[in-house]
């Protein structure tokens, strides 16, 4: 588990600045939800503090620890995409255990990680599979038993369940908020559902044009957004 801070950080992809100074203190073990309309710069937040895109200034710390030079693999933080990202050559096992195959971890150490992930989600009798032979739900399961089997202390989550139909997104976040009582891992999620955002975070970050908009629990942003455009975020009555 960690504590995470962002520094004035921002973004820039070229001239354009897209992130434009984000100051952000995350306590450990908390449930944080981005929200804020497409191309305001959830994703490319999530990626900075995965480090899979640089910090163009401001800094990132994880624990004591200032991450912005630390590479992607050493950061003890794991990302699931909405498009799951699954190897279709490799079995479930093996994609669950490719990480920890790459940290050069042994053979039966792997086996053991992947055997109690696959526990955790329920996967046990999927171990075998190709990903063509699951079902939308099933993949993201999959996807996110990868992020669990090397114990990261932060987890981060873009748009996880957004390709799965209505029902199964009802059971999905149902399970992600099962995991995060279980795991007690800070959680950074990036989602366009109200409802996903309401149920599942301790804090809700609104975002706009690279920008913090307003921060706050669930019940706060809804009895007192600051302005119409979080209300409307929200889905509160202002
Ligand atoms: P969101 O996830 O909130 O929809 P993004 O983080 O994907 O938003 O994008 C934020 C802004 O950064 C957008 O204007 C997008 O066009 C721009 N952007 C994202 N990635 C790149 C990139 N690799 N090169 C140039 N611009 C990018
Ligand atoms: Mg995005």
């Amino acid at each position: 588990m960690s504590n995470l801070k962002l520094n004035t950080v921002t973004k820039s992809f070229g001239k354009a600045e897209v992130i434009h100074g984000i100051d952000l203190d995350i306590h450990d073990g908390e449930f944080i939800v981005f929200v804020g309309p497409s191309g305001c710069g959830k994703s490319t937040l999530l990626r900075m503090i995965a480090g899979l895109e640089d910090i163009t200034s401001g800094d990132l710390f994880i624990g004591e620890r200032r991450m912005n030079e630390v590479q992607a693999a050493k950061r003890g933080v794991a990302m699931v995409f909405q498009s799951y990202a699954l190897y279709p050559h490799l079995t479930v096992r093996q994609n669950m255990g490719f990480g920890l195959k790459v940290r050069k971890e042994k053979p039966d150490a792997i086996a053991r990680k992947v055997d109690a992930a696959a526990k955790t989600l329920q996967l046990e009798t999927l171990l075998e599979r190709y990903p063509r032979e699951l079902s939308g739900g099933q993949r993201q399961r999959v996807a996110i038993g990868r992020a669990i089997v090397g114990d990261p202390d932060v987890f981060l989550f873009d748009e996880p369940l957004s390709n799965l139909d209505a029902e199964l997104r009802v059971h999905m976040r149902a399970e992600i908020a099962a995991l995060h009582g279980r795991l007690g891992n800070t959680m950074i999620y990036v989602t366009h559902d109200q409802i996903e955002a309401m149920t599942l975070a301790d804090r809700i970050v609104v975002l706009r044009d690279g920008l913090i908009e307003q921060v706050g629990t669930p019940k706060e942003l809804y009895a007192h957004p600051d302005n119409v455009f979080v209300a409307q975020f929200i889905g509160s009555p202002k």
